[in-house]
């Protein structure tokens, strides 16, 4: 398949070397020169000579803040210059697009959200465009979109369940309609390389995400590079069997986690107990209040995603784990639970867990897109986190 497509201005116009300085001080700094020539195995000098050019090219900078060198003589290590260079990131989701515009460290500077009337794909796209013209001013370089969906070629949505779409151009569709290199990718795989990049998973080898909300997501990266094949997107840990109570999900298994721990599998599974509708937000207020119904949808539910951490641990070995998503009041609500179920079923000799939460708000996933972007003018494609 040949894809013509707009390519993402390089950020670094210089060859090589100075991309990897460039990346160095992106994803670890501020670092001084001399931190810079050695975690590259470079000549100092020849650091000296690449990160004045980045300086000069206004990519660079130094902080305000003198570090006493080892020798006595002050450095003032390397940072990247804040603003200066802008990359759009958008988010569909059905009925709505969120956008945002972010710097080269990823900072949000600029945001917007849009309803669509319906989710054609050119409605969207048409909409879409129209946003972005609120960032003219801002003269953004390139452009990343994310969505629920299994995509090709970082370019061609195969399969978007969420949005009924199977085999849209949507890189073609929005390049032609805005004009700017756009790069397209499955949703947990930007905000996992938001995490790696800029967030919880900085200067990580390995991390995986683990996301609940309206469906379950999963996202990993290993050697530091985002693990990824043909069927990212399917939302396949969605269907791992966690439970032997739940209801039945879309696919007929009973106790998977879509079955045991999604909005609509917590409301449903509360709302037949009780014998009537209720919120997954009251589901939880509820359960605080000791209601014994919403306290074992809760805890089932706990035991769900302690089940997952436990098994992402054991199979995939990451560094760390990041429970996130718009669901996580879930196991904010049941932390200590989620960390009992997880050693129960641990041997007692292994390592303590690192397991964190981190609550995200909806614009994170636009800042995703934005970050595929920015990795790609980078010279660094998505898959390829590390840049190497
Ligand atoms: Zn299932």
């Amino acid at each position: 398949m040949t894809i013509e497509r707009l390519s993402a201005p390089s950020v670094v116009t210089l060859p090589g070397a100075a991309r990897r300085v460039m990346l160095e001080v992106l994803l670890n700094g501020p670092l001084s020169r001399k931190e810079v020539a050695v975690r590259l195995g470079l000549d100092p000098g020849h650091v000296t000579r690449l990160t004045q050019s980045l300086i000069e090219e206004g990519l660079l900078n130094e902080t305000d803040e003198p570090n006493a060198g080892s020798t006595g003589r002050p450095s003032r290590p390397l940072t990247v210059t804040p603003g200066g260079r802008h990359y759009v990131g958008v988010k569909l989701a059905p009925g709505a697009l969120h956008a945002v515009v972010c710097d080269l460290s990823a900072t949000i500077v600029a945001e917007t959200y849009h309803e669509l009337p319906d989710n054609d794909p050119e409605t969207t796209v048409r909409i879409l465009a129209e946003a972005l013209r609120e960032f003219d001013d801002l003269s953004p370089l390139a452009l990343g979109v994310t969505l629920g969906a299994q995509v090709q070629h970082d370019w061609t949505v195969q399969v978007a369940p969420i949005v009924g779409w199977r085999q849209v151009d949507l890189g073609r569709l929005i390049e032609t309609a805005t004009g700017l290199p756009t790069i397209v990718t499955n949703d947990m795989i930007a905000l996992t390389a938001a995490e790696h990049w800029f967030g919880s998973g900085r200067g990580l080898s390995s991390l995986a995400v683990l996301t609940i909300g309206a469906g379950v997501g999963y996202g990993l990266v290993s050697n530091g590079r985002i693990v990824t094949n043909a069927d990212m997107g399917l939302g396949l840990i969605g269907h791992e069997a966690v439970s032997d109570r739940g209801q039945i999900c879309p696919q007929g298994h009973r106790g998977c986690a879509m079955s045991v721990l999604t909005f609509s599998a917590i409301e449903a599974a509360a709302s037949m107990a009780l014998g009537h509708e209720i919120s997954f937000d009251d589901v939880l207020e509820l359960s605080t209040q000791g209601n014994a119904v919403a306290c074992a949808v809760v805890d089932d539910a706990a035991d769900a995603i302690g089940s997952l951490i436990q098994r992402i641990a054991t199979l995939a070995m990451p560094e760390r784990i990041v429970v996130s998503g718009e669901g996580v009041g879930l196991a904010e609500l049941t932390w200590d639970r989620i960390l009992q179920t997880v050693s129960a079923r641990r041997p007692p000799d292994s390592t303590n867990l690192d397991v964190m939460l981190r609550r995200i708000e909806q614009r994170e996933w636009a800042r995703g897109a934005a970050v595929t972007a920015i990795q790609r003018s980078m010279g660094a494609s998505v898959t390829d986190a590390a840049g190497s």
